[in-house]
């Protein structure tokens, strides 16, 4: 099996060399690296260069680590860096379903209540991932912006039923989170999110709006199973449910195209504040590639025993900075691999 490596820039070498790491600890796997992002443009003089593609086209899955760099830099090569490597990578392989587990871990710092934290929490975000208001036209003139956000009913039933798939093997719960009450796109999602449910009579199903979820998944976590949504929400939801995991660098995620082929990549950013020393936490870097072996190689066995390493490093006290209870009690990135490494048990 052939993974194309895409690590990118800032932290995304960093915590992508660990998740190699742990690849190579359970299976016998091809490597080739590609450039994508700043240090693509270094060299081709753009993001997402066709030697890239062509990698990518090659392999059996992709491992992605991260693009982009400091926020506020006017620095050419950081413009439009985002949108035109890993949106154009999304886009280019049709990777609509983006599932985004999240789980809290008893142990690490958490913002929720205690009594909240001992009922657990175990959701699975499943976000739309190739329409909405990010691949809607962009446009500023006179003064004036607009963005159009759009959606298809194969779009959205699609997606949907994604979400009641993965729902049936798990708790036959789906929440489906939309803005009904205003936006046209949303009532549409709404309809179709409807008719899919009926196929799924066994699985519980709610609508919620998302101001409202906002506030719902940090007051009763617990009480989600599946999160359905739209990409712009399901952006903005998914990054805010990583508190509960305690840090974004814990959460990893797969993207994957009708075909199977996926995409794997952690849901932080390139995290430029922490760059370049060893203080990254690799963790969501490590599921990812766990989630590559669930969804694109089938090797469950060895998936299981990546998040029960990860489990285990984290019950040992194993804390990366963003994770770390108090100040210097905690380990670098790749002593935090090796931990990893060290528990996995086959
Ligand atoms: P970010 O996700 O990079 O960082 C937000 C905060 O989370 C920072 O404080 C960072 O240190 C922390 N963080 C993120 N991942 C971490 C990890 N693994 N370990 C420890 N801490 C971690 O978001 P940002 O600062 O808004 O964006 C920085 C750059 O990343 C921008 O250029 C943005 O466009 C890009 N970005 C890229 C992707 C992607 O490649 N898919 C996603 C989001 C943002």
């Amino acid at each position: 099996m052939k993974i194309a490596i895409l690590a990118g820039d800032g932290i995304g070498p960093e915590i992508t060399e660990e998740a190699v790491k742990v690849l190579k600890a359970v299976g016998d796997f091809e490597f080739e690296q590609a450039l994508i992002g700043g240090v693509a443009f270094d060299k081709y003089g753009e993001h997402f260069p066709e030697e890239t593609r062509k990698i990518c086209e090659n392999a059996d899955a992709v491992l992605f680590g991260s693009v982009g760099g400091p926020v506020a830099s006017k620095e050419a090569k950081w413009q439009g860096c985002e949108t035109n490597s890993i949106l154009a990578l999304r886009k280019a392989f049709s990777f609509y379903a983006n599932l985004r587990p999240v789980k809290l871990y008893k142990g690490l710092p958490c913002v929720l209540k205690d009594e909240i934290v001992e009922k657990g929490v175990d959701i699975l975000c499943v976000r739309e991932l190739l329409s909405c208001i990010y691949f809607g036209e962009h446009k500023t003139e006179n003064g004036r912006a607009s963005d159009v956000m759009q959606y298809t009913e194969d779009e959205v039933r699609a997606i949907a039923r994604i979400a009641f798939e993965a729902a049936m093997k798990r708790s036959k719960k789906v929440t489906s989170v939309d803005k009904a009450n205003v936006l046209d796109c949303s009532k549409l999602w709404r309809k179709v999110v409807e008719e899919v449910a009926k196929d799924y009579s066994e699985c519980e199903f709610e609508h919620v709006l998302v101001d409202n979820m906002a506030m719902q998944i940090i007051k009763r976590p617990y009480d989600f199973d599946v999160l359905l949504m739209p990409n712009m929400f399901g952006d903005i939801i998914s990054d805010e449910a990583s508190v509960l995991s305690s840090s974004l660098g814990m959460l990893p995620s797969a993207s994957l195209n009708k075909d199977g082929f996926g995409l794997y990549e952690p849901s932080g950013g390139s995290a430029p504040d922490i760059a370049g020393r060893g203080a990254a936490n690799p963790i969501g870097q490590i599921l990812s590639a766990a989630m590559m072996l669930k969804y694109s190689f089938n090797m469950h066995k060895e998936h299981d025993a990546i998040v029960a390493a990860v489990d285990m490093a984290i019950a040992d006290g194993y804390r990366t900075a963003d994770i770390a209870e108090k100040e210097h009690t905690f380990v670098s990135t790749d002593v935090m691999g090796d931990a990893i490494v060290k528990y996995i048990n086959l």
